[in-house]
């Protein structure tokens, strides 16, 4: 069934992630900074419908915990994973990906991203239109 509010949230709304990096409007709260350690942060990002954000990748991985909604999880060059609330994604390093919502539901996950020296993220060209319907078309 198509969802079209947030329901069943359990985090507020962060702030809006930069342009530079989704297509379509994200909200991102920062639940847990990184802290002295230096070793993890954890974030909340709520994805309008159709929303997703660029091909990136995580130098040490990331792990994706699904709250609400409907989505997608995509590898470079595998079929996307649709996901719904309660799944589980374990990203692996250095593994081109990309998440966000279906075209008709919000979409709603709590990120657990480990950091490096390098960093916790880069960010790579925005995922097409082209791309993203071919994967909700089938
Ligand atoms: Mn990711």
């Amino acid at each position: 069934m198509a969802r079209t509010e947030n329901e069943n949230a359990i985090f507020p709304k962060g702030e809006k992630a930069p342009a530079d990096y989704f297509t379509g409007t994200a909200w991102v709260n920062i639940l847990v900074p990184q802290d002295q350690t230096g070793s993890y942060s954890i974030g909340d990002v709520v994805f309008e419908p159709g929303c997703r954000n660029n091909w990136h990748t995580h130098p040490a991985g990331q792990t994706l915990l699904v709250t609400a909604g409907n989505g997608y999880y995509q590898e470079k060059g595998k079929p996307a994973r649709l996901l719904t609330k309660g799944d589980v994604v374990k990203i692996p390093s250095d593994v081109e990906h990309w998440h966000g919502a279906t075209h008709d539901s919000y979409f709603t996950h709590i990120a657990i991203s480990n950091i490096t020296k390098e960093g916790a993220v880069k960010w790579l060209q925005p995922v097409t239109d082209e791309e993203y319907n071919s994967v909700h078309k089938k």
